[in-house]
């Protein structure tokens, strides 16, 4: 990452709204921003092929439920923070990951320039890819700040996006399953 480039751009971006660059409380703003993104957006430099390498060998496929993972990205079309839970249900075909692993697959995917369709959708072929489980379900609930905080304003509005792959992209039951594990406590 070119952090004195993300430092030129943000002290850029503050002349062009009008601040003095040069008073006391922004003067080391433009330094601070940019390690800051060095940490929002890790994620590109992380493979979850190699995280999700560690597997453990299971004998039955019974649905395996991760919910209630946060996780914070950034909209690609306004670079402004979308938040929330993600949920992860997948059947596995002998092989399972330590949970912390799917909290972290979730991580790589969050900590790049994003679209929660796209970033769900990534979540879901990342698992497929790499377990190769009879079906993987992804559902991100997030709140956009892009959207609550300008634009529309509409504050603790939640878009919920969903992935199916495999198993659960044909058949209901195994949906209705999980949601309903979802609405558990
Ligand atoms: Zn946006």
């Amino acid at each position: 990452m070119d952090q004195e480039k993300i430092k030129q751009a943000i002290e850029l971006l503050l002349e062009g709204i009008g601040e003095d660059v040069s008073r006391e409380g922004l003067k080391d703003t433009p330094e601070r921003i940019a390690r800051m993104y060095e940490e929002i957006c890790s994620g590109y430099d992380q493979d979850p092929a190699k995280i999700l390498s560690r597997v453990f060998t299971v004998p039955d496929s019974e649905m395996v439920v991760e919910k209630d993972i946060t996780f914070y990205s950034l909209c690609e079309h306004h670079m402004m923070p979308f938040f929330g839970k993600a949920h992860i249900a997948y059947i596995p075909k002998g092989k399972v990951v330590g949970i912390s692993k799917l909290a972290r697959t979730v991580e790589v995917f969050a900590k790049r320039l994003q679209v929660q369709e796209r970033m769900c959708g990534q979540i879901a072929d990342a698992i497929m890819d790499n377990l190769s489980p009879e079906g993987v379900m992804v559902v991100l609930e997030a709140e956009h700040t892009c959207m609550t905080m300008r634009g529309v304003k509409k504050p603790g509005s939640k878009t919920v996006t969903v992935a199916t792959r495999g198993a659960f992209a044909v058949r209901d039951d195994l949906r209705e399953q999980f949601y309903s594990l979802l609405k558990m406590g």
